[in-house]
């Protein structure tokens, strides 16, 4: 799950939560979206949501291999 932070054509602010960016997109391309404010359907994603990223742990090493990258033998972990 993600959330974001949409943004309608009158600049009100809001955030819903997708299961990924595929799901927001095919909403958003399908007009499904709408504000909540004035109930627009003209909505763009913001900035990132405060949240996205409050997990500390990261799954995944910087190099990009999971499960870290064996002592560090690609000079980034
Ligand atoms: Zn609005």
């Amino acid at each position: 799950m993600i959330t974001y932070t949409l943004i309608c054509a009158k600049g009100h602010e809001h955030s819903d939560t997708f299961d990924n960016y595929d799901d927001y997109r095919t909403q958003a391309d399908a007009k499904t979206l709408s504000c909540p404010t004035c109930g627009s359907h003209d909505i763009e994603k913001g900035l990132s949501a405060p949240n996205v990223g409050k997990s500390a742990a990261p799954d995944i090493a910087p190099c990009g291999a999971p499960n870290g990258c064996m002592g560090g033998a690609c000079g980034l972990g």
